[in-house]
């Protein structure tokens, strides 16, 4: 970060997120996951890491939330890393939909019930059935760990509250994944691929591990701070042409216009953003647009991204 704006960023940000945070009360928190409509509307957080150890935050950044989608970008890496490119585009595709992010209607593209990309809950359903394990409890055993070296954080875990509640309450992914099974994409049992897949959206993070996560994808899977690489650079360039294609849903053309960056959210509120080359981001706003995005969260990366002109376009 250089100095100026590593001391602009100091002084503004609190100013800037309070701004945001008065949008708070134009939205709602996600209470289809009923553990999830626990979480308070005004709550926003976020937190600014880059490669020097240098970070910036301000708000409730420390406030541990799920990751819920943005945990679908790391475990599409890992079935990457498990795979190769070809086995896992047989299975799922690479475009957007324009359609809610659990929408029954375009599951298919090239053959009949591939979904559409992996970032969609069709999609990511079926990478989670694509990460390699010999049962579900070693798949996810692998997903957690792989994070916990994203994140640079050993006691990242998994939030059992929430994952009971949406094994108890996901009766659309589970038709969706029904789906999937019918048409031969599954090849696994649809209860097992679900505990992978709604595990994995379980596990809880605060802005300041998502933040360190994103800075690994803004240094092309290189841990900045060790120098380990961690992730082939190929599919870092992957993943963040999903996150800039459908990283916020069917909301990612506008936010590409407004905002510019690599991204993606969370029905939680959580969104993880990254400036190529610079820095990671984090940020917590459980109060959800329309479009399923935190509406304050959106709204102060719109002013970090115009301030600094960090939009990649
Ligand atoms: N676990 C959530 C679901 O499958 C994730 C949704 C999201 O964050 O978009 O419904």
């Amino acid at each position: 970060m250089s100095m100026e704006q590593m001391q602009k960023l100091k002084k503004k940000l609190p100013e800037w997120l309070e701004t945001s945070r008065l949008r708070t009360g134009q939205g709602d928190v996600a209470a289809y996951i009923p553990e999830l409509a626990k979480a308070s509307r005004d709550t926003l957080g976020i937190h600014i890491a880059d490669s020097q150890g240098q970070t910036v935050s301000a708000g409730d950044c420390g406030l541990p939330f799920t990751m819920q989608s943005i945990s679908k970008v790391f475990t599409l890496i890992l079935a990457l890393m498990d795979h190769g490119e070809e086995a896992v585009f047989y299975n799922v595709g690479k475009e957007p939909t324009g359609d809610d992010f659990n929408s029954m209607i375009k599951l298919e593209l090239v053959e009949p019930g591939i979904p559409f990309n992996p970032l969609i809950n069709a999609g990511a359903i079926t990478v989670s059935s694509l990460i390699a394990g010999d049962s579900p409890e070693e798949k996810s055993e692998r997903i957690l760990q792989f994070f916990r070296k994203l994140a640079g954080n050993d006691r990242l875990d998994y939030n059992m509250d929430v994952y009971h509640s949406e094994l108890e309450t996901g009766d659309l992914n589970r038709s969706l994944a029904y789906f999937l099974k019918q048409n031969g994409v599954l090849k696994d049992p649809v209860e097992d691929v679900l505990s992978v897949y709604f595990r994995h959206c379980s596990i809880e993070v605060d802005c300041s591990d998502l933040s360190r996560m994103a800075l690994v994808l803004a240094f092309d899977g290189v841990d900045p701070q060790s120098g380990e690489k961690l992730i082939p650079r190929r599919y870092i360039q992957i993943a963040k042409t999903f996150m800039v294609t459908c990283g916020m849903y069917n909301a990612s053309g506008e936010f590409a216009i407004d905002v510019g960056l690599p991204a993606k959210s969370g029905v939680s509120g959580g969104i993880m953003a990254l400036v190529p080359g610079q820095y990671g981001i984090g940020v917590v706003g459980p109060s959800l647009n329309s479009k399923g995005n935190s509406i304050a969260g959106v709204h102060l990366l719109e002013r970090l991204s115009k301030e600094f002109d960090w939009s990649l376009f």
